[in-house]
């Protein structure tokens, strides 16, 4: 029977209910074929770093969940959330329930700096306090103490400056959105008043975007202070793309306004990289290398370190260098990219580097962890175009009915959370949050979000 028709649907397997696991979806029902969408993830609730990533003074980014919604009440789409692969349901399972199945896992892991002190109380990495302060299960018991005066973030990307801003951010701003409570309090006792972001390369390598530092310097009672002598231009940088241009020309501006006399600063740091986080029971200081930039044997701009040093005085610092994606039983890995392994979102096996026959894979698990939400909709489309072109080269099979999947779960004591079941949590969430002047209150913990969830 032809797959792909009322009689016999496609069935396709979602693993990760982020934003690059629902455009696959939405990819899939708009592909002209019949399909049957069963969405997986391993916490009970959906939309990955629209929830648990977009900081929460960003409501305007986290309204795509209405796009998400809308995907979700297409008849042939299931939630199991609370359902992790690998533990909770295994691939040789997915694998026996649907026609394909497509990764969307993300990449949940951070990178680490590799130098001493790294793990002291008081260093932690920005995708711990990015999950702190909204409310994320998995990061909410982080003893984060912002009872010091500055701290250092490493790194010069949008997710460096989500954490930035956030820290110099007016708490009573934040009050309203759905900030997690501990953080919300923690906020509002904090002494922080200045945070040091240290770039490694030049102005002209920031990674932020310009509307993203342009905000933080039309917060109230901030400074971006920024030393004319680090947005000097290097030839090393060569041509400079169209945001490089542009912050490089903002910072250099910004330069020029010296000190300020708000009483918070954000100050800017480049081609300067940390080399030490110094302390005995937390972090009393960073120590950093001033560098200057060079080029590697492909042309790219690199930092090269002169020997010339500085000791910052912080009681905290983020790194902010990256995400990593981790392994997943029985699913391929490329160990040194952090990601799995694919060619445009078709799965390589890992050892022979043939494509995995009804393996995809999407998002930040396909492509590495680069590009806004919205990036994440093209990048689907392209991989679901390539899995409805291979549909028809696969050998007829016979697939167990779509309830036994769940029989068979519930067999094993796992109870998944459905779409309904979300959708109790939400109301129960934003019900929370209106008695207390917020958007939300989220659960923070998994307990209390399957006690909303039942019926
Ligand atoms: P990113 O943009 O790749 O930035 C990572 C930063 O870490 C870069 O400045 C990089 O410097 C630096 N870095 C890496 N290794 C380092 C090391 N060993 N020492 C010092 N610095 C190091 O990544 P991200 O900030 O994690 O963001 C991930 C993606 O999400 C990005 O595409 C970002 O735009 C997006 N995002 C967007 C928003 C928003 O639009 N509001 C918010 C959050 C995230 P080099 O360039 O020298 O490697």
């Amino acid at each position: 029977m032809t797959r792909g028709t009322p009689e016999r649907p496609l069935r396709v397997a979602i693993v990760g209910a982020g934003p690059s696991g629902f455009y696959a979806a939405d990819a899939l029902f708009k592909s002209g074929l019949d399909v049957a969408v069963d969405v997986f993830d391993r916490l009970p609730t959906p939309f990955g770093l629209v929830r648990g990533g977009v900081a929460p003074d960003h409501q305007t980014i986290k309204k795509v969940v209405a796009v998400y919604e809308r995907i979700a009440k297409h008849p042939k789409f299931r939630f199991f959330g609370h359902t992790r692969l690998g533990a909770d349901v295994s691939v040789a399972t997915l694998a026996r329930h649907y026609d394909a199945r497509i990764y969307a896992v993300g990449a949940e892991a951070d990178r680490r700096l590799g130098i001493p002190g790294e793990d002291l109380p008081g260093s932690l990495s920005a995708t711990a306090f990015v999950g702190w302060y909204n409310g994320h299960p998995n990061h909410q018991a982080h003893p984060i103490d912002l009872g010091c005066a500055r701290a250092a973030v490493v790194g010069v990307g949008n997710v460096a400056l989500d954490v930035t801003r956030i820290l110099v951010s007016d708490p009573e701003v934040l009050a309203t959105t759905d900030i997690a409570d501990h953080a919300l309090a923690a906020l509002r006792a904090s002494k922080v008043r200045e945070v040091v972001l240290l770039g490694r390369r030049s102005a002209a390598e920031a990674a932020f975007s310009p509307q993203e530092i342009e905000e933080i310097a039309d917060l109230p009672g901030v400074d971006v202070v920024v030393d004319p002598a680090e947005v000097v231009p290097s030839e090393a940088s060569g041509p400079l793309d169209a945001q490089a241009a542009k912050n490089l020309a903002w910072l250099q501006a910004q330069a020029a306004k010296g000190e300020g006399t708000n009483p918070r600063k954000v100050r800017l740091r480049f081609l300067r990289s940390p080399y030490e986080i110094e302390g005995t029971d937390r972090v009393t200081a960073l120590h950093v290398e001033r560098n200057v930039l060079g080029r590697d044997a492909a042309g790219r701009p690199v930092p090269h370190g002169t020997g010339e040093v500085e000791r910052i005085e912080v009681g905290l610092v983020f790194r902010s260098v990256g995400y990593l994606g981790v392994p997943i039983p029985g699913v391929p890995f490329d160990h040194a990219r952090h990601r799995i392994p694919n060619r445009d979102g078709r799965v390589l096996d890992e050892i022979t580097g043939e494509v995995r026959v009804g393996e995809y894979v999407v998002g930040w698990a396909k492509r590495g962890p680069t590009g806004l939400v919205g990036t994440n909709r093209g990048d689907a489309a392209g991989t679901v175009a390539l899995l409805v072109a291979d549909v028809a080269g696969w050998p007829d099979r016979d697939l167990p009915d779509p309830h036994e999947l769940t029989d068979a779960l519930a067999a094993t004591g796992h109870l998944p959370t459905s779409w309904d079941d979300w959708g109790r949590i939400d109301a129960a969430e934003r019900e929370r949050g209106g008695a207390a002047g917020k958007i939300r209150e989220k659960y923070v913990d998994i307990a209390a979000m399957l006690d909303a969830a039942k019926p």
